[in-house]
């Protein structure tokens, strides 16, 4: 039972893991967009494990992909060849624009960008990096490092040279939506702290397309653009984490940074591109790898031949099933429904996103902006209760997410829509 499970957890599992319910729940089965707890009842995955299952879950041909290489040989590393990592790596370059084409496969978003400002230090022979406020990068101790969100943070060393730059937020932050200029107002920050905070010589910027964490903040146009050109003419590189934005969510572009109009020098992917399973990577130019072409650099589980077939299975199934449409019109149908359900609910201070990657930011007063922080738990509970999972986030966790894999239909998408209606009802 759910309380057995909580009890052994409680006995024998570390402390940090946290749930997300007070009346927690269990799953134990999934099909596509559906989650099922161990009652039978189902659900309707609104956070697609934390922005994870991009393709739904238990996708059969995934599964068949993934239950052929497990039958047939489920580990070896890179010391040998293996085509599956060879064929996997061709077809993820295949989806890079410019000159990005090199691909190193590891675990988890952090590992990956762990890596990639290795790569970004190694290859400038700079140290500093500019990371922005309100990010979040991952839990190592770089991840962390690069990571501007007090609840991930320890307050123990872990890894210097990190600077934040302001979050270009245009619901909280200074330069509003209505300010044409305010993604070059924003990105004039970064230069103040290369300038003003950096020995002026950077190893580079790296920054979430779409802040995911830190509340759905979408950057107003034409924010990349500037803060890239500030970071490469301090001398350093830019990495694109697109952990969260990558694979297709956004539903205009298959990558969150080409909403933007860029081209990184690196990018960083995970969840969504193994829809479940371990699998990250980082992809560069043959220019920046070649810095580690001089070294050794190793990783046990990385691009191993059952992730490699699942990977490569994921990116078939968005091509075959065109679900970077579906993400797109399913994502403006819930955003005109979100923006109707404002309208009606005082509370809503603000709905935002792109394609499947929405945020509800939650405010006591939409003059003070004031974060409605228990509202928020207690609309995520009731949901819950009613069948629907949601995510939460921002600095102050006021802010709803909803994430779901990317095959939702209009029958999902009006369940969410009347669901969160009652929700709010409740309050
Ligand atoms: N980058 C982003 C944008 C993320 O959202 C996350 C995870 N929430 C990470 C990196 C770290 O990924 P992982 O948990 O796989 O280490």
């Amino acid at each position: 039972s759910a309380e057995e499970v909580l009890r052994l957890r409680k006995e024998f599992l570390s402390p940090a893991l946290f749930l997300y319910y007070k009346k927690p729940v269990m799953f134990v089965e999934g099909k596509g967009q559906y989650i099922f707890d161990e009652k039978g009842r189902r659900y309707l995955d609104g956070l697609g494990g934390i922005v994870t299952i991009s393709v739904g879950h238990c996708h059969p041909h995934v599964l068949e992909a993934v239950n052929k290489q497990n039958a047939t040989l489920q580990h070896s590393t890179t010391i040998y060849l293996h085509p599956n990592i060879a064929e996997f790596g061709q077809k993820l370059a295949s989806k890079m624009p410019g000159d990005l084409k090199v691909c190193y496969f590891v675990n988890s978003g952090s590992e990956a960008n762990d890596l990639a400002m290795l790569m970004a230090r190694a290859y400038t022979g700079n140290y500093d990096m500019i990371a922005l406020r309100n990010s979040y990068h991952g839990g190592n101790a770089s991840g962390m490092a690069a990571t501007s969100h007090s609840t991930w943070k320890f307050n123990v060393p872990h890894s210097f040279g990190v600077h934040h730059a302001m979050a270009p937020d245009p619901y909280r932050g200074p330069y509003g939506r209505n300010d044409p200029d305010a993604g070059k107002k924003y990105a004039a920050d970064v230069k103040n702290l290369i300038d003003f905070g950096t020995s002026g010589q950077i190893a580079g910027f790296i920054a979430e397309s779409i802040q995911g964490v830190g509340g759905v903040i979408v950057f107003p146009d034409g924010y990349l653009k500037h803060a890239y050109e500030h970071a490469r003419a301090a001398g350093g590189v830019c990495i694109a984490d697109e952990v969260q934005a990558g694979f297709a969510r956004t539903g205009t572009h298959y990558w969150g940074f080409e909403t933007q109009g860029v081209i990184p020098d690196i990018v960083t992917m995970a969840k969504g591109i193994g829809n479940g399973c371990p699998l990250a990577a980082v992809v560069t130019t043959p220019q920046i790898a070649s810095v580690l072409a001089k070294r050794i650099h190793f990783n046990t589980f990385g691009g191993n031949p059952v992730v490699c077939a699942q990977g490569k299975a994921v990116m078939e199934v968005i091509e075959k099933e065109n679900l970077q449409a579906n993400a797109l019109n399913m994502g403006s149908y819930v955003l005109a429904g979100l923006e109707r359900l404002k309208e009606k609910h005082n509370i809503i201070g603000d709905v935002r996103g792109k394609g499947l990657m929405l945020g509800i930011e939650l405010v006591k007063d939409r003059t003070t902006k004031e974060p409605a922080k228990s509202e928020c738990a207690q609309i995520l509970e009731t949901c819950k209760d009613l069948g629907l999972l949601l995510g939460k986030g921002g600095l102050t966790g006021n802010i709803i997410r909803f994430a779901p894999p990317m095959c939702i239909n209009k029958g999902d998408a009006d369940f969410m829509l009347e669901v969160f209606d009652a929700a709010f009802s409740t309050l």
